[in-house]
């Protein structure tokens, strides 16, 4: 699904590299592989191990790096970032890398996730003299770090991660270290990397395979690792800790060709598309994916099911970005824009129409209207997640609660909504059994399906979610 017009948007993506000459150039790609993350502005800072030197801006990476801008970052490690603003807002002071100097030296920050007690940790810290230079909660690890009374570097930061609540992945660079850190649950994937001699880390392991950067292993929950020109050690700043990585990475958000925790993207939503022919079997002529998130999962189905898989709707990739536009009605004019359905494929045929999720429900309405007029005799919706009904804390844009169709309405009422002729979603079950038989549902948030959260949520987090939309 298109995610800019569907109200489900990922919060970041970031990437850092820690000793080779082209630090700044690495980045640069890293963050492009990772630009499906966040769109509305991107960074990169640079350490020539003296200073520490930063570049960002609103808009794509494209459009804010340029071969000289590149030049300009001279040094052999950097962190970027890619960044869709929610908590906090937009803007240009909010775009990461934050960049910090003081009389001590300077503090480089990117950060991926969403913190749950970041107005209640930014309320203590105001009140003792802290003055935030952003609206956006990652800020608030920067204070903690200066407040902290430990001497070194690294223990300062421990301490101040210990203070956190909510999903993080954490690229904190001085000029001498790069400290990459990943909250207890491990709510958001990070992983790390290699380069010939240099450390490589980022939100998703595409971004690996774009710098030619190898493999090594995911940082674990609660675990931070220290980088510097002595090598890497690992250590850790949370005494227990839970996995609980976000499922709607594996659903929707990662790139199908990365892999989280050892499973492939691509891979897991086949295996979602195979238990939805074994859920919701139909007598169909084709089934069709909404491009893109939504083709792994049909190509599962149609290799399960026997039926076969067909492009009947396809996306116009040229088409400018909706999702700064607000309005509704400007949405759903962007999905003309952006899909059509191919009358050749779909004409006279009983369709399965595969999909990954459902939120407002006003796009699936507009596809399954799309496809009828391109003249198919019957739509069947299947999605490979179940009714989203809670919103997300952790920095996934799921829209406030009044906004999930599923909050308050029946399978049946959003099938008559949307117009299908049959909607069937995945079971909680099968989903988190398409991914792994042996993690059960304990390895994996599953909160905007279940309201059941791996952390606890503070009361000035729901103000702001029930509040907004
Ligand atoms: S609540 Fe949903 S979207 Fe948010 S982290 Fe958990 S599974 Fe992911």
């Amino acid at each position: 699904m298109l995610a800019e017009i569907k109200g489900l948007n990922e919060e970041c993506g970031i990437f850092g590299v820690w000793g080779h000459q082209d630090a700044a150039q690495l980045t640069y790609y890293g963050l492009h592989s990772l630009q499906h993350r966040g769109q509305e502005g991107a960074g990169i800072v640079v350490s020539d191990g003296k200073a520490l030197k930063g570049i960002k801006g609103e808009g794509l990476v494209t459009e804010i790096f340029t071969e000289d801008t590149i030049r300009e970052l001279i040094g052999n490690a950097a962190i970027g970032h890619v960044r869709y603003a929610t908590a906090g807002g937009g803007g240009y002071e909010n775009v990461q890398p934050l960049l910090f100097h003081s009389q001590t030296g300077s503090l480089a920050l990117a950060h991926n996730g969403n913190l749950v007690n970041a107005n209640s940790l930014k309320h203590q810290l105001e009140a003792q003299g802290s003055i935030f230079q952003t609206s956006s909660d990652s800020e608030v690890l920067a204070h903690l770090i200066r407040r902290s009374g430990f001497p070194r570097m690294r223990d300062q930061v421990k301490n101040a991660l210990s203070m956190l609540k909510g999903a993080y992945a954490y690229l904190i660079m001085t000029e001498t270290e790069l400290m990459v850190a990943l909250d207890p649950h491990g709510l958001r994937p990070l992983s790390l990397g290699c380069l010939g001699d240099a450390y490589v880390v980022a939100s998703e392991t595409c971004a690996f395979d774009v710098v030619g950067a190898e493999y090594i292993r995911d940082i674990e929950p609660g675990e931070i690792l220290i980088i510097n020109d002595d090598g890497l050690i690992s250590e850790r700043f949370a005494h227990s800790s839970t996995k609980a990585i976000c499922m709607m990475e594996y659903v929707y958000f990662s790139r199908p060709d990365s892999n989280i925790h050892g499973v492939n993207v691509h891979t897991a939503r086949k295996n979602m598309g195979k238990r939805l022919a074994i859920e919701a079997p139909f007598e169909a002529d084709v089934v069709t994916g909404v491009p893109d998130s939504s083709i792994s999962a049909a190509i599962g189905y149609a290799e399960a099911s026997g039926i076969p898989y067909e492009m009947g709707l396809i996306k116009n990739k040229y088409v400018g970005r909706t999702f700064i536009q607000p309005s509704q009605s400007l949405r759903e004019q962007g999905v003309k824009m952006k899909l059509s359905a191919v009358r050749g494929v779909v004409e006279g045929k009983r369709v399965v129409m595969v999909d990954d999720s459902i939120v407002r429900g006003t796009t699936s309405r507009r596809i399954v209207n799309m496809l009828k007029e391109a003249g198919a005799t019957e739509v069947h919706v299947v999605i490979s997640s179940p009714p989203i009904k809670n919103p997300c804390f952790y920095g996934i844009d799921t829209s406030s609660k009044e906004e999930l169709i599923a909050s308050d309405k029946s399978v049946e009422e959003i099938r008559q909504i949307i117009g299908a002729d049959t909607l069937t979603f995945i079971s909680l079950d099968g989903m988190v059994k398409a991914l792994s038989q042996t993690e059960g549902l304990n390895g994996f948030c599953l909160g905007c399906f279940t309201g059941n959260y791996p952390t606890e949520i503070y009361p000035d987090t729901l103000q702001y979610y029930y509040q907004r939309g």
